[in-house]
């Protein structure tokens, strides 16, 4: 009997194998790269080619939503992690020096996320997976296509299984395999080419939009000299200079990484992708200098970039009709943000095992269970999507505000920036971060919002939030303006000369 094809073996594809086998489906998962990966975790750090998945070279930040869903419904894997070095970050904790009630909370056992490289994450996840009743992973298998059923009239065409190309070890080339599927995931990725293997079946019609990210990535790992303890983490580790956006991520055993976003407009920061120059901005700046020092940590990889990252998010039902049943896109294939916001994970994980309740409830190449399952997309996706990409456009225009000419401010915002978004953003700005450092409600709320515990929104939602929020706010004008720590950018400029 035909069981459950996923199409990629990342977060997405390995979360969705693992869920459906345990709501009882045979799942057979297909990943293009060949290798099984090294047999310890620091090999998977070094030596597995991820060339399929470039990011797992740059920081990753694991939410509470994403460490939550493991704690809740894949206990094993949350143990497994942990008993190779992830360790979990507590956000309560270590509230800012200012707060008004340190205390614990009810809540706060929810508000930690995991300290963790992603290749540790992918190697914990897929030996868990492998090991997992139920699920056949198949190394070395591209998927080339869709197989199907098309459309009637009065009934939508039906995916009903995949093609795919196979290393066959014992003839020394690639062997074409077709595996019949009740339910196809597609779960290969931000370069899914889910939109082309359906035309080739003759479906039409499905909603796809796209938008800059406007950013380009730079990371570095590092690693924790030997009896050194971190430098104390009683503040964010990260920043905004206006110029550009910096982070320290804590990784697992003893491991840390620095990433630097820029905007891809410009070109004067491009030294950053040298090590050289990287270091000594790390150097330079207040916050990442204490880590990068040399007395307390060296370097471990190379300088590391990432560039044209778009946002992207796609529905195969419109209108409340589907296009096509028998298939589904998970995690990246459907929804993709600005990684900056350190959401991808999380939400594929979500979609994953959201995907595997609609199946488990029966027949998923229904009609029912299509429009079940973008609704997964509809309620739980595109509220990050829509707020991603809000939130990337207005980045943009004050970036061209400031540093830019205005005439391409106005194309991107479709003329002057509107008030709305000028207003939410400075409520975000002038009122919820300062609030967050000072309010314990306020900074419950905030968190609970930064790692996918409540709606995006949530925070002016709650009555109480929004009345705190706001009175900050409304005091933004009296307060003294808050230090910018680094830097000017023509400093900094400077800085990265010198190291060139
Ligand atoms: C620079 C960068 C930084 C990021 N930082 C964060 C972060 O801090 N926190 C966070 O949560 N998220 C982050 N993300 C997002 C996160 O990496 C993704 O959301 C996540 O990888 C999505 O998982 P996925 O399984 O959908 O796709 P992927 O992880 O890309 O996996 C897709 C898999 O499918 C395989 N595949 C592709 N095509 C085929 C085919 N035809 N046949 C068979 N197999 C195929 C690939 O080889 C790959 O193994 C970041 C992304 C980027 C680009």
């Amino acid at each position: 009997m035909p069981g459950v094809v996923v199409i990629g073996g990342g977060v997405a594809g390995l979360t969705s194998a693992l869920a459906l086998s345990r709501q009882g489906w045979e799942v057979t998962v297909l990943e293009r790269e060949a290798s099984a990966g090294p047999a310890d975790l620091e090999g998977a750090f070094s030596r597995w080619s991820r060339r399929g998945v470039p990011q797992a070279r740059h920081s990753h930040a694991f939410l509470a939503r994403l460490r939550n869903l493991l704690r809740d419904r894949a206990p094993d894997v949350l143990a497994a992690l942990l008993d190779n070095g992830v360790t979990e970050l507590r956000f309560t904790e270590n509230p800012p020096p200012e707060i008004d009630d340190p205390g614990p909370r009810p809540g706060d056992e929810d508000l930690v996320a995991l300290a963790c490289r992603r290749t540790t994450f992918d190697w914990v996840l897929r030996r868990c997976v492998e090991a997992s009743p139920g699920v056949s992973l198949v190394p070395g298998a591209a998927v080339e296509g869709l197989a199907g059923v098309p459309g009637t009239r009065g009934r939508v065409p039906r995916v009903t299984g995949v093609r795919a190309l196979a290393a066959d070890a014992g003839r020394g080339r690639d062997a074409s395999l077709e595996l019949p599927a009740e339910l196809v995931v597609d779960a290969s990725g931000r370069n899914s080419r889910l939109p082309s293997w359906l035309a080739e079946l003759g479906v039409s019609g499905w909603a796809e939009e796209s938008e800059d990210c406007g950013i380009l990535y730079s990371s570095r790992f590092y690693r924790l000299l030997d009896g050194v303890e971190p430098p104390p983490q009683d503040g964010p580790i990260g920043g905004d200079l206006g110029y550009m956006k910096y982070a320290v991520f804590p990784g697992d055993n003893r491991t840390f990484s620095v990433t630097f976003g820029l905007p891809t407009g410009d070109s004067a920061m491009r030294p950053l992708l040298q090590p050289g120059p990287f270091q000594a901005a790390a150097s330079a700046l207040p916050v990442t200098r204490a880590w990068v020092d040399g007395v307390t940590a060296v370097p471990i990889t190379d300088v590391a970039a990432m560039t044209k990252l778009r946002s992207r998010m796609r529905r195969l039902v419109v209108g409340g009709l589907p296009v096509v049943t028998g298939v589904v896109p998970v995690g990246d294939a459907a929804v993709h943000t600005n990684p900056l916001y350190g959401r991808g994970c999380s939400l594929a994980v979500a979609h994953a095992f959201a995907v595997a309740d609609v199946a488990g409830a029966g027949n998923p190449a229904s009609e029912a269970a299509a429009v079940a399952l973008d609704h997964i997309i509809a309620s739980d996706l595109e509220p990050w999507y829509r707020v991603s990409v809000a939130q990337d456009l207005q980045e943009r225009a004050a970036w061209e505000r400031d540093h830019g000419d205005r005439d391409s401010l106005g194309t991107l915002l479709g003329g002057d920036a509107p008030p709305a978004e000028d207003l939410m953003r400075s409520i975000v700005r002038d009122g919820l971060l300062p609030a967050a450092r000072t309010d314990a409600v306020v900074l419950r709320a905030f968190l609970r919002g930064l790692n996918l515990l409540s709606s995006p929104t949530a925070f002016m939602e709650d009555p109480d939030v929004a009345a705190r929020v706001l009175a900050v706010w409304q005091e933004r004008d009296t307060r003294p303006a808050a230090a910018v720590e680094g830097p000017t950018k023509d400093e900094f400029l400077g800085i990265l000369a010198a190291a060139a």
